[in-house]
């Protein structure tokens, strides 16, 4: 399929994002049920259904300025509740690929939220990448630490430990085969 340029409408940037997810943003029709059922909702300087509509309109400025994408949980909510199928978690995911890969940072306003949130999933690729599954305590640990913080958590952390919900030895799963996937990827980027 192929976007058709209408006048004035920059489309390059939807015609981006449909050939790398095959999603047509020109789908949108505004009806705001994303937005309506996002938890990030009240926490974004744009809402999930502006932030299509910029896609619409090439603003990549705006997703730029804006603090959206960051805040974004990739619950998922958004993708299910669209009546046109547009999966607007996967098209944020590409904007943050874009974003990272040009090493634009988000805007001066937030770079305490912008630097948290790439401590938190840097380190969660780290730890799938070497321990081949998720180590909730060394994750949680290593993050408060990092944003200067070290304590927070550690009574809940012993509570959860005393009723078994938390283990403090990780679990090994397969990390040569973690690593190789991880390996494969960067090569096909
Ligand atoms: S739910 Fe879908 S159609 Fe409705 S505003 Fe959001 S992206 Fe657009
Ligand atoms: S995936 Fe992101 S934008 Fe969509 S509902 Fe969840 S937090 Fe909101």
């Amino acid at each position: 399929m192929k976007i058709k340029s209408k006048k004035n409408i920059n489309i390059s940037l939807a015609e981006k994002i449909f050939q790398e997810n095959e999603e047509n943003v020109y789908l949108c029709y505004q009806c705001r049920k994303c937005t309506s059922g996002c938890p990030s909702h009240a926490y974004m300087d744009h809402s999930p259904s502006e932030l299509i509509r910029f896609v619409q309109q090439g603003m990549i400025e705006e997703i730029k300025k804006s603090n959206t994408i960051w805040i974004c949980l990739s619950c998922q909510t958004c993708s299910t509740r669209c009546p046109q199928g547009i999966d607007i978690a996967h098209i944020i995911d590409s904007l943050k690929i874009m974003l990272q890969d040009k090493k634009i940072k988000a805007r001066s306003k937030y770079p305490k939220v912008y630097k948290d949130i790439r401590s938190f999933n840097d380190l969660w690729m780290k730890m799938l990448k070497y321990l081949g599954r998720m180590y909730e305590p060394g994750l949680v640990g290593i993050y408060n630490f990092l944003c200067g913080n070290p304590l927070k958590d550690m009574g809940l952390a012993f509570k959860m430990v005393k009723k078994g919900k938390l283990n403090f030895i990780p679990s090994i799963k397969k990390p040569l085969l973690m690593m190789k996937i991880f390996m494969k990827a960067k090569r096909l980027k």
